[in-house]
């Protein structure tokens, strides 16, 4: 019995097959008696030709072997069993002790040497030491099954890669993927850089570099942790949004990414988005918005030296409208005249709620002429609408095209200048905007 491992002498080894190749009859007869009472089971075999297929049919434990057989020496035989099997355990029982036996079995991976006359002692030593060995892979063995079924009822999905490879996938992971078993994972060709996506719906390594996908993956966990997995379909354009975070183990190089589906916060978080530029009245583009669509189509046309034009369009005496109808009939003739306009303007045409009851049109590749009669056109939509409660309402407009060196500000007032005009010259009337 040893210490740290107690019971393990006793109780161990006689749960192990033992191999015993030996061709003297002799110390057959003495070791048989001796070992059979310490092992679980001992098989024999008289040369090495005999013990290779006693390995083959009946997978011992642990092999003893003596070198110098008829047939084949122990030697041979045990280069075959560790071509089959490098792990099990194999000690030899040797006359030889010079330099060259030594080194060829070293080279075979041999455990642990009985010099002979080999006494039951001896033998029962290296049989202790080959056991406890073999005692502790077992254990390792069954923590890691121990620690592979804690990481597989995992549902969030796992991965544990070292450098440059997949080592490890959960179940949740691999049902995801449509897979039973990582070998079944690894042979099937898929690539995970591939199937995974960045943000932007790129792959993180299209050109299936290895090790690429776990850089770029650890790269993003540290950014913003937001990657896509594509389904097994490779026609589906869909994709799910997981956050990935990741626990470096460096002395054992190894990482573990751990994946959450974030569907639901996308979701919510585009909504967000969404509410934050919308107009909660009207559902037409709010001032933030408008602000951003402004920025980007002013500077486009200046880039590309395009046209670009914007209408400002008041409801006239709407102040009246309010006080005659209330302020509810009011609200539902600003959503009218919203949708009234959204129906009349082109795609690539913003709308937007400028304030009250203020409209702005943002127009793309649009001149002023083209935009005065947009203008006008909307001018006479809305003055000969009937709406409901309210009947007849007219509307100004102040039109404005980019000029070189504008910022949103000045093109503005230039619309607003051109809006005040038309209501100044009698409102219900088209005014456009010119430099002071
Ligand atoms: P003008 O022809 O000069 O534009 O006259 P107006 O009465 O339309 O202009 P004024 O700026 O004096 O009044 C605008 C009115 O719009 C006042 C305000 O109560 C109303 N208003 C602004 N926002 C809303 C809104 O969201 N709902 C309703 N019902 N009324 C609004
Ligand atoms: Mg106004
Ligand atoms: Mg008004």
């Amino acid at each position: 019995m040893t210490a740290d491992l107690p019971g393990l002498d006793t109780h161990f080894l006689q749960s192990l097959t033992v191999l015993f190749v030996e061709d003297d009859p002799d110390i057959h007869t003495l070791l048989d008696r001796v070992i059979t009472r310490h092992v679980g089971t001992l098989i024999t075999a008289l040369d090495g030709e005999e013990g290779w297929q006693k390995f083959q049919a009946r997978r011992p434990d642990i092999i003893v072997t003596d070198i110098l057989m008829p047939t084949l020496d122990g030697l041979a035989m045990t280069k075959r069993v560790r071509d089959q099997d490098a792990e099990i355990p194999i000690i030899v029982t040797t006359a030889h002790s010079d330099e060259e036996y030594f080194l060829r079995s070293i080279d075979l991976g041999i455990d642990r040497y009985v010099l002979k006359p080999t006494t039951p002692q001896t033998l029962l030593k290296a049989l202790n030491h080959c056991a406890r060995a073999l005692w502790r892979r077992r254990e390792q063995e069954s923590a890691n099954r121990y620690v592979r079924f804690i990481l597989d009822i995992q549902p969030n999905l796992l991965l544990v890669t070292n450098n440059e490879r997949l080592e490890y996938i959960n179940r949740a992971f691999l049902k995801l993927l449509g897979f039973e078993t990582l070998e079944e994972f690894l042979a099937s060709g898929t690539h995970l850089g591939t199937r995974l996506l960045t943000r932007e719906g790129q792959p993180l390594d299209p050109d299936r570099q290895p090790g690429e996908w776990i850089h770029t993956l650890l790269t993003l966990s540290q950014e913003h942790g937001i990657v896509h997995l594509r389904g097994a379909d490779p026609q589906q354009t869909t994709s799910t949004p997981f956050a990935v975070t990741f626990n470096a183990l460096p002395e054992l190089n190894r990482y573990i990414f751990s994946f959450s589906d974030v569907t639901h916060l996308e979701k919510e978080k585009q909504q967000l988005e969404v509410q934050a530029f919308t107009d909660a009245l009207t559902g037409t583009c709010n001032r933030a918005r408008l602000q951003e669509v402004l920025n980007t189509e002013l500077r486009r046309a200046q880039r590309y030296e395009l046209p670009l034009s914007i209408v400002l369009c008041d409801i006239d005496h709407f102040k009246q409208v309010n006080d005659r109808f209330g302020h509810q009939i009011g609200d539902d003739v600003l959503r009218q005249v919203s949708s009234l306009m959204a129906a009349n303007i082109r795609a690539e045409d913003i709308l937007a709620r400028w304030g009250g009851e203020e409209f702005m049109i943002v127009s793309p590749q649009n001149d002023v002429e083209n935009m005065r009669q947009l203008a006008e056109k909307l001018r006479v939509i809305l003055e000969t609408t009937r709406f409901p409660v309210v009947q007849n309402i007219t509307c100004s407009f102040g039109v404005a095209q980019r000029q070189d060196d504008d910022t949103i500000r000045t093109l503005t007032e230039r619309a607003d200048k051109a809006l005040y005009a038309a209501k100044s010259a009698g409102r219900n009337r088209v005014e456009i905007g010119t430099r002071d």
